[in-house]
């Protein structure tokens, strides 16, 4: 039996290829009937060859999405045949199965990692599934695979208080997450800068927030939290100078194109503002992910794919749909 999957062939080229669906499973492996994927800007990034050189041309792609598991691998314990399951590249425990190699209608070999999720099946590693508590809004908990779980931890990893002024530069996926987590745990005081305009307007009015087109209109060392997450390096380097002197801090959630290196002013960092990351302890992410199903239950995240549902045949579609800024994410239905 075949599957249809979207496959990277090259720069810029992604085709929906057929690949025969593995009979035998490897310890570690997941069979997966993938019923939903997104797509991020690190994948953009990975089609523009843009994350270093790709030695794995031709391969799947994908790391966010929803399935059920159709089979496991020999005495799998963690999972069981029909369970609704979230798949991530943010992983819990060990990576057993670093990949799967497909082979297409022509016996070519297509390569895979541990998870990829823009195709009908998927051999995933066991380390990259988290199991669904239910099924209710499944497609929208794609959205659990990618920008949610980065935001997410920095709830976690710092202590963000209902009064602080917080300012997020960047409205993407991953910048709504943060505000839409931030607004469902009561933070009132919270500043966004993007540079569409039209997305501004209507994100000032769904959240009630303050909106800057541009980082020069940002009053400086005023912001008590300020997360940037637009990978502009530009952007990173001006954001030390938001944060309030001794004590204000800087996350970065950012991703950047691979090689750029940016120029900082040290005295931010001598006047007590703080660098950090959104990961700043090792990822192992199982007890996090059940809070954040709990959270994602009471959030509203439709507007995410503006009431578009895209077909795997229409990836190329959604990806230009996407880098227009049509849809927030655009939502991929497998079958
Ligand atoms: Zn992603």
């Amino acid at each position: 039996m075949y599957f249809k999957a979207a496959v990277l062939e090259k720069k810029n080229a992604v085709k929906i290829i057929k690949l025969k669906k593995p009979t035998i499973l490897q310890k570690g492996q997941i069979l997966i009937k993938v019923l939903y994927s997104s797509i991020c800007h690190t994948q953009l990034q990975e089609i523009e060859i843009k994350r270093g050189k790709d030695n794995f041309l031709p391969h799947c792609l994908g790391h966010e999405g929803v399935g059920i598991v159709e089979k496991i691998f020999k005495n799998c314990k963690k999972f069981k045949i029909g369970d609704k399951v979230c798949l991530t590249w943010v992983k819990s425990g060990i990576t057993i199965s670093k990949g799967n190699v497909y082979q297409d209608f022509n016996d070519r070999r297509i390569n895979s990692g541990p998870v990829h999720t823009l195709n009908e099946f998927a051999v995933i590693d066991q380390s990259r599934i988290y199991k669904l508590k239910d099924e209710k809004n499944i497609k929208n908990k794609v959205l659990l695979g990618c920008a949610m779980p980065t935001t997410f931890n920095i709830f976690l990893e710092n202590k963000i208080k209902k009064n602080m002024n917080i300012c997020v530069l960047g409205g993407g996926g991953l910048g709504l997450s943060f505000i839409l987590i931030a607004k469902s745990l009561g933070c009132k005081k919270i500043s966004l800068l993007d540079k569409n305009q039209k997305k501004l307007r209507y994100l000032k009015s769904k959240f009630n927030i303050n909106t800057f087109k541009s980082i020069e209109e940002i009053k400086k060392d005023s912001y008590d939290l300020v997360v940037e997450c637009t990978g502009n390096i530009h952007v990173f380097e001006m954001s030390l100078s938001l944060a309030k002197k001794f004590g204000g801090k800087i996350v970065v959630v950012g991703n950047y194109q691979k090689r750029l290196l940016s120029k900082l002013n040290p005295w931010h960092i001598i006047e007590g503002k703080t660098l950090k990351g959104a990961w700043n302890s090792e990822i192992d992410f199982k007890n996090k992910f059940s809070k954040l199903e709990n959270l994602f239950k009471n959030l509203k995240t439709n507007f995410y794919f503006s009431n578009k549902v895209y077909k795997l045949t229409e990836i190329n579609k959604a990806i230009k749909d996407f880098k227009k800024g049509k849809v927030i994410r655009p939502l991929i239905k497998m079958t």
